[in-house]
C-alpha cells in the first residue's frame, strides 16, 4: 500500500543526479508464488544488469526479493538507488503493468494515478456490546479490529430497580462505544483513510456519530444498517455498494460544478488545461481513466504544450511525450491539486475525457 505522503517523498527525490531504478513487478496469477516475483524481476531486469550504472542495484534488488522478501499482495514496486541508500518496497494489492525503468528520476506516474483513482475506507460496525473494524481499499474489504464488552442484557436484572439498572446499562454502552471510538482514531491516524463508513442498528450509529472525534466525523460519508455478525461476504457487499453510490454521486455533482463554471471558474480539453496547469490554476481535475494523448514537454521548466514550439516560460526545445495525460496527472499531483477519475462519464467524453475546476 502507498500514502500520499510516501509519493511526496518518492517525489522530492527528483533532480537528484544520482540514478534511481524503478521497478514494477506483476507476475500472472498462475505464477504468483515467491520464486516467481525473482523470475520477472530477473527478465525485466536484464537491461540493466551490465550497466555500471546500475549494476548495484540490480544485485541489491535480487538479494532482497530472494532473502527478505514475503510477497502478500498482487503487485511490488521497488525504488532503488544508491544515494543515501534509497530503497522503497510497496505492495499493492491489486494489478499492474510489469515495467522497469532507470534514469535521474523515479517513475511514479502509475503509483499516482492508482492513489487517485481509489479512496481508502474505513468501516466500523457497531452495536452496543460489539465492535468490528474493517479496511476497503481498491474494492477489497479487510478486517482488523474485533472488540467485544462485557454490557449486561436485560433479562439480568437481580435486585435492582428498573431505573437504576437502566442507567447503569447505559453507563456500559456508553463506555463501550467511547472505547469503539478512541480505538477507530488510532487506527484512523495509523493507516490515514480518506473515508469513514459507519454500520450497525441505527440508534446505536446516530449515538457513536456524536462521540467520535471531529477528525472522524469530518471524514464520515454514509452508513448502512447492517447485523455487527453479519458474514464477510454480506458485509463486502454492502459497503461496496454504498461507496459505489457515494462516488457516483459525487461525481455527478463535480461535472454538474464544471458546467455551471463553464468558461469561468471551469475549463475542458486538453489544450485549456494544459493553459491553466501550466500557470498553476487547477483545483480540481476530472480525468476520463481511459484518456491518452500525445504532447510536449518542456525538459528544463515541466512546461506542457499541445504544440511543437518552442517552450513558453524558458524557450528551450520541448519533448514529445507519448501521453501528456500522465504529465499533466503527474504535476497536478505535485501543485496539490485534486484528482478525479470519472468512468465511463459520457459528459466528460463530450467535454474531450478532460475537466477542470479553476483555483482562480
Ligand atoms: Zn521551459
Amino acid at each position: 500500500m502507498v500514502t500520499r505522503e510516501q509519493i511526496l517523498q518518492i517525489v522530492d527525490f527528483k533532480g537528484d543526479s544520482h540514478s534511481v531504478v524503478s521497478l514494477y513487478l506483476s507476475p500472472s496469477l498462475e505464477k504468483l508464488k515467491y520464486g516467481d516475483f525473482v523470475a520477472e524481476a530477473k527478465s525485466l531486469l536484464k537491461k540493466i544488469e551490465e550497466d555500471p550504472l546500475f549494476k548495484g542495484e540490480y544485485w541489491k534488488i535480487i538479494d532482497f526479493l530472494e532473502t527478505r522478501f514475503e510477497p502478500s499482495a498482487r503487485s511490488v514496486v521497488i525504488f532503488s538507488s544508491p544515494k543515501s541508500d534509497f530503497f522503497q518496497v510497496y505492495e499493492i494489492p491489486i494489478p499492474l503493468k510489469g515495467t522497469c525503468i532507470a534514469g535521474k528520476e523515479p517513475y511514479i506516474k502509475p503509483l499516482i494515478r492508482l492513489l487517485e483513482q481509489y479512496e481508502r475506507y474505513c468501516l466500523v460496525l457497531v452495536d452496543g456490546k460489539k465492535a468490528r473494524i474493517f479496511s476497503i481499499y481498491m474494492g477489497k474489504l479487510e478486517e482488523h479490529t474485533y472488540i467485544l464488552d462485557e454490557v449486561p442484557g436485560w433479562h439480568k436484572q437481580g435486585g435492582w430497580s428498573q431505573a437504576r439498572f437502566q442507567r447503569h446499562i447505559e453507563q456500559q454502552i456508553y463506555e463501550h462505544l467511547k472505547k469503539v471510538a478512541d480505538i477507530t482514531l488510532t487506527f484512523f491516524k495509523k493507516e490515514q483513510f480518506d473515508r469513514l463508513i459507519l454500520g450497525g442498528p441505527h440508534e446505536v450509529i446516530a449515538h457513536f456519530k456524536n462521540i467520535i472525534h471531529i477528525y472522524l466525523v469530518r471524514r464520515f460519508v454514509g452508513s448502512i444498517a447492517i447485523d455487527v455478525n453479519a458474514s464477510i461476504q454480506e458485509i463486502e457487499k454492502r459497503a461496496i455498494s454504498l461507496i459505489e453510490k457515494i462516488e457516483e454521486k459525487e461525481n455527478e455533482e463535480l461535472m454538474q460544478r464544471v458546467l455551471d463554471n463553464m468558461g469561468k471558474m471551469a475549463v475542458a480539453g486538453i489544450k485549456d488545461i494544459t493553459t491553466m496547469l501550466n500557470q498553476g490554476r487547477i483545483q480540481v481535475l476530472l480525468v476520463d481513466p481511459d484518456l491518452s494523448t500525445e504532447g510536449w514537454i518542456c525538459p528544463k521548466c515541466h512546461f506542457i504544450s499541445t504544440t511543437s514550439a518552442k517552450c513558453n516560460v524558458c524557450e528551450s526545445d520541448v519533448k514529445k511525450s507519448k501521453d501528456i495525460i500522465e504529465n499533466i496527472i503527474e504535476q497536478n499531483f505535485e501543485l496539490a491539486g485534486e484528482i478525479h477519475f470519472l468512468n465511463n462519464n459520457e459528459t466528460l467524453k463530450d467535454l474531450g475525457g478532460i475537466a477542470a475546476i479553476l483555483r482562480w
